[in-house]
């Protein structure tokens, strides 16, 4: 049997990885957050004082020393790093930062890319992340490129963080957003970029229902298509 792949691709907090773990919850698809991944190798540079930015030949050395593990559960996805698990931790303001500067170092993107492909080996799968169309799987069935405006991004995340009693203010997160998508769009390898086959959607205004929605509809529209 074929198995399908979506590919979502798009800026932080487009809201791609809310939409695609409801949408593939409900069309029974095992969904991949590729973004937990580089913010759990950022967690290892944390935990073990590797400065990312400026140590990149100790973090290249360590490579093979981070053990990233998704596990899926009735309660959803858990991360582990090393054995323990991270899933709360690698939301946090540092690791976010920390996730987008270790982004950019290629010897870690073809790690976690091949960590990626293997998870979507053999299964139906929803994968989310900013490269996955353009890179990851360039044979996806189905690209779609999630975009809003930066103020409604940050707007979202910043009062999901506020959900969590998280103390933010909505100027910094704005600011860590904006430095995430300019690091994120302007890395030479695998940058933030839609794949030339890729479907726009833009979610600026949108209520979560809505976004989740659309996302289902051209979903289900491209498995009619593909007789699945
Ligand atoms: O999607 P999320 O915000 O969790 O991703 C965290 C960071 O990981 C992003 O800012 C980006 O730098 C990086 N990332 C990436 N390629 C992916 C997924 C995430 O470079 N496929």
């Amino acid at each position: 049997m074929k198995h399908i792949n979506i590919a979502i691709d798009g800026p932080a907090g487009a809201g791609k990885s809310t939409i695609s773990k409801i949408v593939a919850g409900e069309l029974g698809f095992v969904y991949i957050d590729t973004g937990a991944m580089y913010r759990a190798a950022a967690l290892y540079a944390i935990e073990h004082g590797i400065d990312i930015k400026h140590e990149k030949d100790k973090l290249i050395e360590n490579l093979d020393s981070i053990e990233i593990d998704i596990k899926h559960t009735e309660n959803g996805q858990k991360i582990y790093l090393c054995g323990k698990e991270v899933t709360e931790r690698i939301r946090e303001a540092d690791v976010s930062i920390g996730a987008s500067d270790i982004a950019v170092i290629p010897e870690v993107r073809l790690k976690l890319v091949e960590l990626q492909r293997t998870l979507a080996r053999g299964n139906h799968v929803i994968m989310d992340g900013r490269d996955i169309g353009t890179y990851v799987l360039p044979d996806a069935d189905l690209k779609i490129f999630l975009t809003a405006s930066l103020e409604d991004r940050a707007m979202r995340r910043y009062e999901e963080l506020k959900q969590k009693g998280i103390d933010c203010e909505f100027e910094s997160v704005k600011k860590d957003m904006a430095y995430r998508d300019k690091n994120d769009s302007e890395r030479e390898f695998a940058p933030l970029k839609m794949a030339e086959d890729a479907t726009l959607a833009d979610t600026t205004g949108n209520t979560l229902e809505q976004s989740v929605e659309m996302i289902k509809e051209m979903i289900k529209t491209k498995m009619e298509q593909l007789g699945v």
